[in-house]
C-alpha cells in the first residue's frame, strides 16, 4: 500500500458522550444496525441458508454449478461470511480482556500503529482494507498490546462504513481501559470505489476519532507524527 502523510486535515469524528447513546439517531450511526433476534439462529443453520441463496444468485447469473470449480462456491462463501469475514457481528466473538496494573507508571501516550485490517463495505459487500492506528493514555490499567489489534479485527469483521468502524474501535478502547483519552486514525482503500463506480484505484479514505487529551493540538500532532514516522 502506498504510504502517504497523514495530516491534521483529517476531519475528526466528534466523540459522543455516553449519555447521548440513548438517542436513536446517534445510536444508529455508532452501533451496527442489528435485529434483536440476530443470533437466535445457530451458525450452522445460517451457513445452510446463505449457501442456498448464494447458489441461487450464481444460478441466476447463468453460471453452471455442475462445474467442478464452481460447485463448492456457495458453501465456501456462506461459511466465510458466518465464520470469518462477518464473525465480528456476533458478541460471542468479542475479544476477552484482562486488565493489568500500569506497574511502570507509564503516563505517556501508547501507540499501536499499522494494524492491518480487512473489512467489507456495507453498501456493496466488497472489501475495505487498510491500516488502523490506535493510541491511548492509561488511566492506571493496561491491556496486552495484541488485544488492541484484536479489537480492530473484531469490529472490522462486520459489514461496515469506515466512520462507524473508527468510532466503534475508539469507544471500545475507552470502555475496556476506563480511559477518556483515545485516538484512532484509519487509512483505507475501498474496493467499491477502486474496482467499480468511478474506478479510482488511487484514492484513499482517512477517518479519525479523538477524545480527551487527543483533542489537544499538540497531543494530536505527536500521535500523527509517530504514525507518519518509519
Ligand atoms: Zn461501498
Amino acid at each position: 500500500m502506498r504510504q502517504k502523510e497523514i495530516s491534521l486535515n483529517i476531519r475528526p469524528i466528534k466523540p459522543v458522550d455516553d449519555e447521548d447513546l440513548g438517542d436513536d439517531h446517534v445510536m444508529s450511526s455508532i452501533e451496527t444496525p442489528l435485529r434483536p433476534d440476530a443470533f437466535e439462529m445457530p451458525d450452522e443453520d445460517k451457513i445452510q441458508r446463505i449457501e442456498k441463496h448464494f447458489y441461487d444468485i450464481m444460478q441466476i447469473l447463468g453460471l453452471d454449478l455442475n462445474d467442478d470449480s464452481l460447485k463448492g462456491t456457495p458453501h465456501r462463501v456462506a461459511k466465510m461470511y458466518v465464520k470469518e469475514v462477518f464473525s465480528g457481528l456476533n458478541p460471542k466473538n468479542r475479544p476477552h480482556t484482562r486488565l493489568f496494573d500500569n506497574k511502570y507508571n507509564y503516563d505517556q501516550m501508547l501507540v499501536e500503529k499499522d494494524i492491518t485490517f480487512y473489512s467489507h463495505c456495507e453498501h456493496h459487500f466488497v472489501p475495505i482494507y487498510g491500516k488502523a492506528h490506535v493510541a491511548y493514555f492509561s488511566s492506571g490499567k493496561v491491556i496486552g498490546l495484541s488485544k488492541i489489534n484484536r479489537f480492530v479485527q473484531y469490529f472490522a469483521k462486520r459489514p461496515q462504513v469506515q466512520e462507524r468502524l473508527t468510532v466503534q474501535i475508539g469507544k471500545e478502547i475507552e470502555r475496556v481501559l476506563h480511559t477518556e483519552h483515545v485516538g484512532v486514525v484509519i487509512d483505507a482503500n475501498h474496493m467499491c470505489v477502486a474496482s467499480r463506480g468511478v474506478g479510482d484505484t488511487n484514492s484513499r479514505t482517512g477517518t479519525a476519532y479523538f477524545s480527551g487529551k487527543f483533542t489537544d493540538e499538540n497531543i494530536k500532532r505527536e500521535f500523527l507524527n509517530y504514525i507518519n514516522s518509519k
